[in-house]
């Protein structure tokens, strides 16, 4: 039986994106940034199928261990580091890399007793203002990681980019400049660029890049969508017509009666609501598609159904396929409607939708 609701994901397309990420950025490593279940797509389907990727980058120590578990033998690294001599412990019995950003994950390192040699990325505070040792601080933190009792495996250097995205702001320029200032004469590896950063910035890449949303095909500029970059959207949030619903000129559609219908109509009712992820401040005149048609959603969204305006479509019945976004509709012109960024679209596909592994 096909279920009414279901994230389509395409392995080829998540193979191509990496491939694509590779040509953009020769001879740079790539670690793929799984966090978030895979941005949404399935943390061990996506790892599985990116076995070539350099090595993975996840948020929480828990995402590691999913891999860890799943066979995935590959460097992971994790990208907020730990937060106690537990978690430093299960890390290093999960041979995961960390990152150390603060002072405490310093003293963890300082008093971790224990015979394993950790891979770590120290992280540079460069402009964001969220983790990282600020530049004044980089000396010490550096001469403490070097002098720790248990030395480390490799020590490298990152940054994270803050406004990578927008193509003519001099921020990340500024922001690489202060990396190359504060950790140039270590000449140690180095990773600087997201996604944005790598497609758009050449200089802000260092030899490690860390694309996340790129590797499923989606753009994180706000004026391109992912195939101008060269890339396949990954996902397709598949769904079902349930219901055919004439309603007449003038009568509310959906809770609170927020729209009326401006003229006769028909609706679809669709198999999609917030608690599959889809927001409920998703807007009148979002699009969906239906059948071969882009059509406007109208009505508020609930929790297990949509409604769309298939007026004077022919060939839309109970059943007809839909699309809330994939390679025919980008995600990229969906999140415009919701007031949000293609990033929390994916994040957001709920545990109830089974994901289809193609
Ligand atoms: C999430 C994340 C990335 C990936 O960012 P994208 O914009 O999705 O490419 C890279 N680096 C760090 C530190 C991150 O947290």
């Amino acid at each position: 039986m096909k279920r009414l609701i279901r994230a389509v994901i395409d392995t080829d397309a998540l193979r191509a994106n990496l491939a694509r990420i590779r040509s953009v950025a020769p001879g740079c490593k790539v670690m793929a940034v799984v966090k978030a279940n895979g941005y949404g797509h399935g943390l061990v389907p996506v790892a599985k199928t990116l076995l070539s990727a350099d090595a993975f980058g996840v948020a929480r120590l828990e995402e590691g261990v999913v891999l860890r578990d799943a066979g995935i033998g590959q460097p992971v690294v994790l990208l907020e580091g730990v937060f106690s001599a537990e978690q430093l412990t299960e890390a290093a019995a999960q041979r995961l890399d960390i990152v150390v950003h603060e002072e405490e994950q310093l003293r963890l390192l300082e008093s971790f007793g224990e015979p394993h040699r950790f891979s770590v990325w120290l992280k540079i505070d460069t402009g964001m203002n969220r983790l990282g040792f600020r530049v004044e601080h980089v000396d010490d933190a550096m001469r403490r990681l070097r002098a720790l009792r248990r030395p480390l495996a490799d020590l490298r250097v990152m940054t994270h980019l803050s406004r990578a995205d927008e193509r003519d702001c001099d921020e990340t320029a500024q922001q690489v400049q202060r990396f190359e200032a504060a950790a140039a004469r270590y000449g140690l590896v180095a990773s600087i660029g997201n996604s944005a950063g790598t497609f758009a910035w050449p200089t802000a890449r260092g030899s490690w890049v860390r694309p996340g949303l790129s590797l499923y095909g989606v753009s994180p500029f706000a004026q391109e969508e992912g195939a101008a970059l060269g890339l396949r959207p990954v996902m397709t949030l598949a769904s079902t017509v349930l219901a055919i619903r004439h309603v007449p000129k003038g009568e509310p559609v959906g809770y609170g009666g927020t729209w009326r219908a401006p003229r006769d109509s028909v609706l679809a009712v669709l198999a999609a609501g917030y608690g599959d992820g889809l927001p409920r401040t998703l807007e009148v005149g979002a699009p969906v598609l239906v059948g071969d048609h882009v059509v406007p959603l109208v009505g508020r969204v609930s929790m297990d159904m949509i409604t769309v305006d298939v007026s004077g479509l022919p060939g839309i019945a109970v059943g007809t396929a839909a699309e809330l976004w994939g390679p025919r509709l980008p995600v990229e012109r969906v999140a415009p409607f919701a007031n949000t960024i293609p990033y929390e679209l994916l994040c957001g596909v709920s545990q109830r939708v089974p994901l289809e592994i193609r």
